[in-house]
């Protein structure tokens, strides 16, 4: 059979990607640096200037989980595989864990660990609310054989931010090991692994990190590789097996799969901007631009859907009477920048502002304020035009 038995299409269009401002909920906007890096010669997974790459790109990693944690390195595969990681390698086939949902992610912890086989209870909470460590307490009392306990630190789905301390010595007084999703918090919100004692946590590289997607980095505790090394079963899965994956990149350098080389590149780079920048001046500036974009939003009437945001993750209500999905593609059309829709309960009712890595910047909040207020006009809405400009200088020169 010829190609022109099957009618084959042998001319496809150069790939043109837009140059968009992304201020969703992940992916965020990547430093020129990052995708440069991205673009230097493949090298083979053992070669040793590929090895040596490594062993920093695992140090800087350590140094943004604020952890001494030797099993510390990034997972092939998005956030997800990160989770995924975590959560099979801890629990083996009939292992209680307690699990958190206060949205998506939550939820998605829970089918995951299911999947793996373990015995899963959950404490949820309404969307846009966080987990009380009391919550915690009673769970653990009433499931003192609970072996780990899951939460989800900067739920995503509903701008959450979730206090992890006093969770955490609850969690370790009940001989329970503590896995935390850091997928929208590392990098952008204070994350201490070894301070807050979190003994398995997963994070992405397209949030604040501002990497594009294909990595998740991980860390494990001396506590949680004991568990994982005294399994009575293999992990069930093999590709995530950090039996074997943690030889390859300690000194052993034993094949398992073949490295993403270039996409580690890309994180290379990215996390040499965030030390740069400095741990604490980034999470500042996480700060600082959110209190900006907050007053503004509020200044237009919008209101934030959580108690606690997220200084990375604003999610507001969709103004009465405003069209959402209409908002949303006129934004990214006319204006070329992306922002999420609710998901789940918040369907049509909620908007995702993202202000994360690269995209938390004092123009990006300029642009988007004035390009809402403009199709917010249009949707028929009455404000001080302007105002919100306003609000967020005041807020720049007061926080
Ligand atoms: C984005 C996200 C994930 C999933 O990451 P993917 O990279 O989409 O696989 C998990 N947890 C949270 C909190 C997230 O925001």
């Amino acid at each position: 059979m010829s190609d022109s038995d099957l009618n084959a299409e042998t001319s496809f269009p150069t790939l043109n990607p837009s140059e968009r401002i992304l201020l969703g909920p992940g992916p965020s906007g990547v430093a020129p640096r990052v995708l440069e890096a991205m673009a230097k010669p493949t090298l083979g997974h053992l070669d040793p200037e590929y090895l040596a790459m490594m062993d920093n790109l695992r140090e800087m990693l350590r140094q943004v989980f604020r952890t001494r944690n030797p099993l510390t390195l990034a997972v092939s595969g998005t956030g997800s595989a990160g989770m995924e990681a975590c959560v099979a390698n801890l629990i083996e086939p009939g292992d209680a864990m307690l699990v958190c949902v206060s949205g998506v992610f939550g939820t998605r912890m829970r089918d995951v660990a299911e999947r793996c086989g373990a015995e899963v209870r959950a404490i949820e909470v309404l969307w846009g609310e966080t987990i009380q460590a009391e919550q915690v307490a009673a769970a653990l009392a009433a499931h003192p054989e609970t072996k780990v306990v899951g939460i989800v630190h900067a739920e995503t789905s509903t701008g959450a931010h979730q206090p992890l301390e006093e969770i955490s010595r609850l969690v370790h007084e009940a001989g329970a090991l503590l896995l935390v999703d850091a997928v929208t918090s590392l990098g952008g919100v204070d994350v201490r692994v070894d301070d807050w004692q979190i003994d398995a946590c997963y994070s992405g590289t397209q949030k604040c990190l501002s990497c594009p997607p294909g990595l998740s980095p991980v860390t494990f505790s001396p506590r949680a590789w004991e568990k994982i090394e005294s399994r009575s079963s293999k992990v069930q899965s093999w590709y995530l097996d950090m039996t074997m994956i943690g030889r390859y990149w300690s000194n052993e350098r034993t094949y398992h799969h073949t490295a993403p080389i270039n996409m580690s590149y890309g994180l290379y780079e990215a996390l040499r901007i965030v030390l740069e920048e400095g741990l604490d001046a980034r999470i500042e500036r996480h700060r600082h631009h959110h209190e900006m974009l907050k007053a503004g939003l509020e200044a237009m009437g919008l209101t934030y859907i959580p108690e606690r945001s997220l200084t990375t993750l604003n999610a507001v209500r969709v103004p009465e009477g405003v069209d959402d999905a209409r908002v949303r593609s006129r934004l990214l059309a006319e204006y070329g920048i992306e922002i999420g829709a609710g998901l789940g309960p918040f369907k049509g009712q909620a908007w995702r502002v993202g202000l994360m890595g690269h995209s938390s910047s004092r123009r990006n909040i300029a642009l988007f304020l004035a390009a809402l207020e403009n199709l917010l006009v249009d949707e028929g809405l009455s404000f001080d035009r302007g105002a919100a400009q306003a609000a967020a200088s005041a807020a720049a020169t007061k926080s």
